[in-house]
């Protein structure tokens, strides 16, 4: 392209990752400003947005000695007079501006010493080209080393502006028009113009409206159809009776009765699991509210049947501890139940994998090792995986290729996702949703307290021991660190002996032989140790009830629905429970408010969506777990829902018009569908 040099598209290359011509048109201005007003300085105030003035320079002087110099330009418009000023770049600034000469200064009014002054403003030659036709002017981002090259906002400007025209009218249309009459929604090519070079904000909004809808739609056309697919393609197990086991265990072995809701979802996947199609359903339920004891009950209807099956843990505790809950709850029953992690080694591995292949094995229970290993089994009908924020779309495939034909899958995931963006994470799965704890749960009492007063914690967590309960301490590191200032498990491990000298202490962290930690939660879950102090491995499904106080130190540096998550450890039993956060008195605004959003409420669901208002769905864990690949540059599912739902509809609407893809209307849309997924990363592997 005319004005990029090879030194020039390196630059783009490495710093922006702009490479084609598709590229730089898809890389959108992060804002635009109104060029089509001028404010005079006699009319300017300190609380006013951005402005832009016109005029010129009567002087510059430069002020202050060390880091206090600044350069101050005297500059008037004709009706006034006032200071600009700058704190950096002085040698630039005097070398480039003249004065006398009529500039457009573009920044926002600030009042020092009662007088108004702009600090830093964009300033651009009054007789420049592009201004004199823009009244919108769109601003891109740049990385330091592009400003050093002279590389500006300035200079994508023109690079859009020649490609934009080069490519005059000759963008392809990528909807179909009867989808675009319907929305009313603009060409592609119009909307990439505007979303560059728009007249009007309503224009701007009309066209990042139809580019937002687009990735959305391609997004949901993409699971849809896959979803459509598969079951058209893959034949489930099917399981015709609910079988002696399950009605055995429901009768005479279950401690408690089962929750409305649980038997509800034991419903709905029992109703899948007979349906002749592979189940692929994700269980969300809130922490404690009983999904593994839904796993056992609908791994009893599976082995009814004849078939095997396997739960999948994201750690080695919770893989133990999975195993012993379900082999004291089977002891009367005959069903065999075996562990297979990275510590199980030598004779031992080997007469568990002898018994997945013979069959002998009914219910296996494990980590990543079921996947890495060659683990084969004799005929695996149902697979579980717990606490699915682990595990990606291409572990879950793998699992598939185990026995001789897909199983049904059944993911369980405490985090609860808000309805939007669970239909883009986990669009090809369908949902069951426990929404209701188990009887006689008291609410957690969540209570934030401050470093500097560690009384009032000793005290909290004593009378609790008094009570013979027993008490989390989790940090987030395991060892003291040069590089950050945070409290580390082994400190505390020390100081909580020496705190609670009555008393036994264990400690659980990432960096112990697994042995050893089993050794030392074993200590715990037993109620040999009262103390559990912990890093955050003990994040997800252990269950000791007993337990009545989770300590979270420097609490101001986890994730809410890490919070959430450790919070869920205790409340298990009947009596009250509290979750103290610990913090230091200065923190920032976010970590504030996830700390306020603890102490109010105890709803999963309502964490969830403040966590994904205040991180944005970018860095949600997992994004990738869906298997989409794409990458959303506009549209953004915490704020888009509304969109997302149109583009989910719209989607449906196309596929259940046009199953066969024989609509030649529709040609674009198969046709550019497999142009984005051969540019992405490619997630045809799960099909
Ligand atoms: P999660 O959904 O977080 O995995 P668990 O399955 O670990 O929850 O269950 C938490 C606790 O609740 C366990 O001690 C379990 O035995 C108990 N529980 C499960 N279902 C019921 C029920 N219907 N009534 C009473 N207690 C239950
Ligand atoms: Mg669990």
């Amino acid at each position: 392209m005319p004005g990029i040099g090879p030194q020039r598209a390196k630059l783009l290359e490495s710093e922006l990752g702009l490479v084609s011509w598709y590229d730089l048109l898809y890389y959108f201005p992060y804002k635009h400003i109104d060029r089509s007003r001028l404010y005079q300085i006699n009319e300017l105030a300190p609380d006013m947005p951005f402005v832009q003035l016109k005029g010129v320079f009567l002087s510059f002087e430069e002020n202050g000695i060390g880091r206090k110099k600044h350069l101050i330009g005297h500059f008037t418009d004709g009706k006034g007079v006032m200071d600009v000023v700058w704190f950096n770049g002085l040698r630039y600034i005097t070398s480039h501006l003249k004065t006398h000469q009529e500039y457009i200064l573009f920044g926002k009014p600030s009042a020092f010493n009662g007088r108004i002054q702009l600090n830093h403003p964009d300033v651009d030659p009054a007789d420049s080209l592009m201004l004199s036709k823009m009244s919108m002017q769109p601003y891109y981002n740049t990385t330091e080393r592009m400003k050093k090259a002279g590389m500006t906002s300035r200079t994508l400007e023109h690079f859009t502006n020649t490609l934009l025209n080069q490519l005059n009218e000759s963008i392809p249309e990528t909807l179909p028009t009867y989808i675009r009459d319907r929305l009313k929604l603009m060409s592609l090519n119009e909307a990439l113009r505007v979303a560059h070079y728009p007249t009007s904000a309503l224009q701007l909004s009309n066209a990042i409206y139809r580019l937002k809808f687009e990735e959305l739609f391609y997004v949901q056309l993409s699971i849809l159809r896959y979803s459509m697919e598969r079951q058209r393609k893959s034949k489930g197990f099917v399981f015709s009776v609910v079988g002696p086991l399950f009605h055995t265990f429901f009768q005479s072995c279950l401690p408690f009765e089962l929750t409305e809701a649980q038997k509800r979802v034991i419903r709905e996947m029992r109703k899948d699991m007979c349906s002749g199609r592979q189940m692929n359903r994700l269980l969300q339920g809130d922490v404690g509210s009983g999904k593994t004891l839904v796993a056992l009950m609908v791994m009893l209807i599976a082995i009814g049947n004849g078939y095997q099956t396997c739960l999948m843990a994201p750690t080695e505790i919770l893989a133990e501890q999975h195993a012993e809950t379900f082999r004291s709850m089977l002891r009367d029953l005959p069903v065999n139940v075996e562990l297979l992690t990275g510590v199980v080694k030598g004779k031992r591995r080997k007469a568990v994998l002898e018994g997945l292949t013979d069959g002998s094995i009914h219910i296996l229970i494990g980590t990543h090792a079921i996947i890495e290993d060659p683990v084969q089994f004799s005929r695996l009908g149902l697979v579980i995986i717990d606490e699915q924020h682990r595990f990606g779309v291409a572990q879950r495939a793998r699992l598939w290729r185990k026995s001789v034909a897909p199983p049904h899958v059944l993911v369980m995931t405490a985090t609860p996702i808000p309805r939007t963006l669970a239909m883009t994470l986990y669009g090809d799965l369908d949902v069951s949703v426990i929404n209701e704890l188990p009887p006689g749960r008291k609410p957690i009492h969540t209570i934030h307290m401050y470093d500097e007063r560690p009384q009032d914690l000793y005290e909290r967590i004593g009378q609790q021991l008094r009570l013979g309960r027993q008490a989390y301490v989790v940090y987030p590191l395991v060892k003291e660190s040069e590089k950050v200032d945070l409290k580390n498990a082994e400190q505390g491990f020390a100081h909580f002996q020496q705190i609670f000298a009555h008393y036994k202490v264990s400690m659980v962290h990432g960096q112990m032989k697994a042995s050893e930690k089993e050794e030392q939660m074993q200590r715990f879950v037993s109620g040999e140790t009262q103390i559990l102090v912990a890093t955050t491995v003990i994040e997800v499904g252990v269950n000791v009830p007993n337990a009545t106080v989770m300590v979270i130190e420097n609490a101001e540096r986890f994730g809410l629905s890490q919070l959430h998550q450790l919070r869920g450890r205790v409340g298990r039993g009947s009596d009250h429970s509290y979750c103290i956060l610990v913090t230091g008195y200065e923190l920032s605004k976010d970590s504030r408010r996830r700390i306020e959003i603890m102490t109010e409420t105890n709803d999963g669901f309502e964490i969830s969506e403040a966590d994904l208002k205040l991180r944005g769905p970018g860095d949600l864990e997992g994004t990738q777990q869906s298997g989409v690949a794409f990458d959303l540059k506009l549209a953004n599912l915490a704020r888009d829902g509304q969109l997302v739902q149109l583009a989910r509809d719209t989607a449906n609407w196309v596929l259940e018009n046009d199953p066969f893809q024989q609509n030649p209307d529709n040609k674009i849309l198969w046709a550019h569908l497999q142009e984005l997924k051969q540019n992405n990363e490619d997630w045809s592997v799960i099909s």
